[in-house]
């Protein structure tokens, strides 16, 4: 049921709210979720430059993705128009990395979405999420973005979002200064050489 829209929500309301939202991301699966303010949020634009160099097979393949995703100034004036997001991280197994590393990626974007739209029901109608993978491997692989063509929109319009790395968040440090371990995965990483492979997305809430 949807709450009234009050332009202030009230500290404990907030609080309960971010605490339950928390919970239920546990609930849908997360290997953990953290209540943090935005101005814990790093963005980089070393982080954006790994989009570039060397070039990713998905840059400008989504309406998602740089140079389609919004620029950092962008980002950082919409991070900092709110106060609060939580922090999503599914641990997968680390043979995920050979095989079906997809499936986890849609479980993920699917609890980020569920929080987003729990959040946008009881009043926080500019919640937003970001996810923890490009939306194009993860929801339209072997098709063209439809976003990107003239006069179409999002296949995904309530799962698909960019992901953090697109909008230039350092999700490597934020999650380390969240008390999370976490690996990095490249070309060359087989299943031995991490625990699991941490798969991290966030959601703005107010
Ligand atoms: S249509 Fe597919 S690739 Fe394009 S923005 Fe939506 S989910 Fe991403």
């Amino acid at each position: 049921m949807s709450r009234k829209i009050i332009e202030v929500i009230p500290e404990e309301i907030l609080k309960g709210d971010l605490k339950n939202y928390r919970k239920k991301a546990l609930a849908l699966g997360a290997t953990d979720a953290t209540i943090i303010s935005t101005d814990e949020i790093i963005i980089d634009e070393r982080v954006r430059a790994k989009c570039l160099y060397p070039r990713c097979e998905g840059y400008g393949t989504s309406a998602h993705c740089p140079p389609y995703a919004p620029e950092l100034d962008e980002t950082k004036r919409i991070v900092a128009a709110f106060s609060y997001a939580i922090l999503i991280k599914i641990d997968a197994p680390p043979d995920t990395i050979e095989k079906d590393n997809r499936t986890v990626a849609l479980k993920h974007s699917d609890i980020l979405s569920q929080i987003e739209a729990m959040a946008f029901y009881d009043g926080y109608y500019l919640a937003l999420g970001f996810g923890g993978s490009a939306c194009k491997s993860t929801f339209c692989p072997t098709e063209e973005c439809s976003a990107l063509a003239r006069g179409q929109s999002c296949r995904f319009p309530f799962q698909a979002r960019v992901s953090m790395h697109g909008a230039g968040m350092d999700v490597f440090k934020m999650a380390s200064r969240a008390g999370w371990d976490v690996y990095p995965v490249g070309f060359s990483t087989q299943p031995a050489d991490v625990p699991y492979v941490s798969h991290i997305g966030l959601v703005l809430i107010y």
